[in-house]
């Protein structure tokens, strides 16, 4: 469920998923205008659904209108993923999941005690800027276009987070700070919770960061998975840092709603290929 969704490429890897386990299921694209948004969860109820994922732009709309969110779900503020169980609507969210699993399996980057900045303040950016301070990292500087929202989501995580030196250390920044490469003297990873350079969007062929601000050696992840390389990560790589794109964390955020609708585990390697695959016939 989301708007638009002519793109996505999740019912090619949840299907290959699906086919596997020889389920006798099918994931369908429910493109739903904001209007329509009641009425498409509501279809959900009806017996033959299993459930759904849900995309931008509904994934902070869509709460109200189930029935239970889960703790992860609600301290994100984000669902991603309904399941339906005994008539009931349950939402969850597999983004932080998701980023996780990417950034140690793809980017073989660990957390613990490393210095962030967050380019964004939206969905994604608090299921990551959530994740992280769960894995102890030792800074966290957001910076979004519209301040307010990156403040936002400082106060929100300030008041979760117990550690007092972590918590001294989130810092809400202007998007104006990012023509300085002052802000990322100290930082070992930067992700790009913005769709800045999505295909097909206003914003293709754009890059948030300059050549000139991005140090060598740090990981750049990107959340924006088509296309590959995305423009941020093309001036990454010239720039010497390591580079990681979204498509492993579309990925394992899939396979972890795939779980929670099936009680499977999900065939991965077929789903990171097929996901691949989809991206490079039709991205
Ligand atoms: P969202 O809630 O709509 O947030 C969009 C963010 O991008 C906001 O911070 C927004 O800033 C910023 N932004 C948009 N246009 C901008 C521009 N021209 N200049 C500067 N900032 C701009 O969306 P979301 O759910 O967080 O998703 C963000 C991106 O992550 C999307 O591209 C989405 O596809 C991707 N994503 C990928 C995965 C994955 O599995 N790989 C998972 C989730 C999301 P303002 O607050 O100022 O509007």
């Amino acid at each position: 469920i989301g708007y638009p969704l002519k793109h996505s490429i999740s019912p090619y890897f949840q299907q290959a998923a699906l086919e596997y386990y020889q389920l006798d299921i099918r994931y369908e694209k429910w493109e739903t205008s904001p209007e329509e948004l009641e009425l498409t969860v509501k279809k959900l109820r009806e017996p033959q659904n299993v459930g759904a994922n849900v995309t931008v732009p509904y994934k902070e709309t869509v709460l109200p209108l189930l029935d239970e969110v889960d703790d992860r779900a609600n301290l994100i503020g984000a669902v991603n993923t309904i399941v339906k169980r005994n008539e009931k609507l349950m939402g969850f969210n597999t983004d932080a999941y998701g980023f996780i699993e990417a950034l140690h399996k793809e980017g073989h980057f660990e957390p613990k005690g490393k210095q962030v900045v967050i380019l964004g303040a939206g969905g994604a950016a608090r299921a990551v800027s959530f994740a992280l301070v769960q894995k102890k990292i030792s800074s966290l500087t957001i910076i979004n276009r519209t301040f307010e929202r990156a403040k936002a989501l400082a106060d929100s995580l300030k008041s979760y987070i117990s550690d007092a030196s972590l918590k001294r250390r989130v810092n809400a920044l202007s998007w104006q700070s990012l023509s300085s490469g002052k802000i990322f003297d100290h930082c070992d990873l930067v992700v790009n919770c913005t769709s800045i350079g999505t295909k097909y969007s206003s914003q293709e062929g754009q890059s948030p960061l300059s050549i000139e601000v991005i140090p060598r050696d740090i990981l750049v992840y990107d959340l924006v998975y088509n296309p590959w390389p995305t423009p941020l990560l093309q001036l990454a790589e010239e720039a010497g840092a390591n580079i990681l794109g979204g498509l492993p964390m579309l990925v394992y955020q899939g396979a972890a709603s795939f779980k929670l609708w099936t009680g499977k585990e999900a065939p991965i390697d077929i789903m990171l290929r097929r996901a691949e695959e989809a991206l490079q016939k039709f991205g």
